[in-house]
């Protein structure tokens, strides 16, 4: 099937969770499986056209305007082999689905914050998960990634491509399927304690001292929400400027070990304890409604104490306009190479500090003023926390960025494919 703009379904098929500058092809293939790719890619060459490519519309950075956009949300099955503890997971296929085919095994995959996410664009950008101290990216856990280039032709990826599809982004083709790792967690000890900032100022620094002293078993993350007083936010936390320390646990310590934390005093609210790995989006409890947004992320080697204190002035209600600002502790598996190697960068990162806003005019101006004390102890950028406009050269180290930019030339000589970070 292809839909054309006087298409009933062309919006619903066109619009993702990103709304700022959603996509205007001339034409749309909502696709259900691979073969439908392949058409879809061959009438973009037949025909000269762009494509780009959207599964949720999470990481869209800027929408392409004419030419061939291939929508995957409907080509989304998840097979699970539990006995090689393994998923193939189709294009389109979000976490969601991911999670609901393999907890029935008691099996995991490394997802992230927010289910609705769609895991294929994830894991090409690295995917920085739930568990990422204990196991590293996602793109580390990945056996085999089959795409169609834009020669039209659908193929497992060879030893470049694999290397390069991990960690580089969809530039190189469009990825119809993937085999990944699952692991032996049915269940986490997790959730979110929310401080009011107001009254625990000394959270960010209590946190920031803890987190040099947890093991691998700890993913963590703090973030600074400045929360509205609407009904659709909990009572407890109406029109308070929030400092929610997110928490994923895996063994037994899980209370011992956030001691520290809880010495802090009474959260305004608190959602930790034992949870099903399929219900981890309690943890991050991220708003699940579209939304226009901007995303600006560093990676720092630590955090320093001082800048660490000034973020809340920075970025809190006193600033220009109401953002986020979300720290995660890097450092555990992620600093280790996997098995074979892929394109992800920057492993020696100790946290990972991003700014979301609202994407208006004062944008760039708030990202600067945010950002800038990090300047120092900057060692570059996650690909997947930032929106567009960034320099990927600050994503990768020289030799990855040459080789990546070297396959991207060799396979899409022409630019057809438009990804959401173009190399
Ligand atoms: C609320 C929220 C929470 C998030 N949490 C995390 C997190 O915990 N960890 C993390 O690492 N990231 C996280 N992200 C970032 C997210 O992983 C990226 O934005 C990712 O690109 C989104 O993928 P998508 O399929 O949902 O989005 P889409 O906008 O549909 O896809 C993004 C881009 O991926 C490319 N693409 C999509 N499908 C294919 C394909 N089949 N073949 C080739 N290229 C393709 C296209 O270039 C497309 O523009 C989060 C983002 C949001 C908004």
């Amino acid at each position: 099937m292809m839909l054309t703009t006087t298409s009933p379904e062309y919006d619903d098929a066109r619009l993702g969770y990103q709304r700022r500058n959603p996509h205007r092809p001339e034409v749309i293939f909502p696709v259900t499986d691979a073969t439908e790719v392949e058409e879809a890619v061959r009438y973009a060459i037949d025909h000269d056209k762009k494509i780009a490519v959207q599964a949720s519309g999470h990481g869209l950075t800027g929408g392409i305007d004419g030419g061939v956009l291939i929508a995957t949300a409907a080509f989304n099955q998840v097979t699970v082999d539990p006995d090689r503890k393994t998923a193939w997971i189709e294009a389109g296929a979000t976490w969601r689905d991911v999670m609901e085919a393999t907890a029935p095994y008691g099996l995991a995959p490394l997802s992230g914050s927010f289910p609705g996410v769609g895991a294929i664009s994830y894991t090409l950008g690295g995917g920085l998960g739930l568990m990422a101290r204990r196991f590293g990216y996602a793109a580390d856990h990945v056996r085999r990634i089959e795409l169609v280039t834009m020669d039209g032709i659908r193929r497992d990826a060879d030893p470049d491509l694999f290397w390069a599809t991990r960690g580089g982004g969809g530039n190189f083709g469009v990825v119809t399927g993937m085999e990944i790792e699952l692991f032996d967690v049915p269940t986490l000890y997790g959730g979110s304690l929310y401080f009011d900032l107001a009254e625990h100022p000394d959270v960010l620094e209590v946190w920031r001292e803890w987190t040099k002293t947890v093991p691998d078993e700890v993913t963590t993350a703090m973030a600074l929400v400045p929360l509205p007083d609407i009904p659709a936010v909990p009572p407890a936390l109406r029109g308070k400027y929030i400092a929610q320390v997110q928490l994923v646990i895996l063994g037994d310590d899980g209370e011992e070990l956030i001691r520290p934390l809880r010495a802090i005093g009474q959260p305004a609210m608190d959602t930790v304890g034992e949870l099903p790995y399929v219900e981890s989006e309690k943890i991050f409890a991220e708003p699940d409604r579209p939304d226009s947004f901007s995303t600006r992320n560093v990676l720092v080697s630590d955090l320093d104490p001082t800048s660490l204190a000034t973020l809340p002035k920075l970025a809190g209600p006193e600033a220009p306009t109401r953002c986020v600002v979300a720290i995660r502790q890097l450092g555990g598996a992620l600093t280790r190479e996997p098995a074979v190697a892929n394109a992800v960068c920057h492993r020696d990162a100790a946290y990972s500090i991003t700014l979301i806003s609202p994407g208006g005019d004062g944008d760039s101006e708030l990202q600067n003023a945010v950002l800038e004390p990090w300047h120092e102890l900057t060692v570059g950028r996650l690909l997947n926390f930032n929106g567009g406009g960034i320099d990927l050269r600050d994503v990768y180290d020289e030799g990855t960025f040459t080789r990546l930019t070297e396959l991207r030339e060799q396979y899409d000589p022409e630019r057809r494919l438009q990804a959401n970070h173009q190399l």
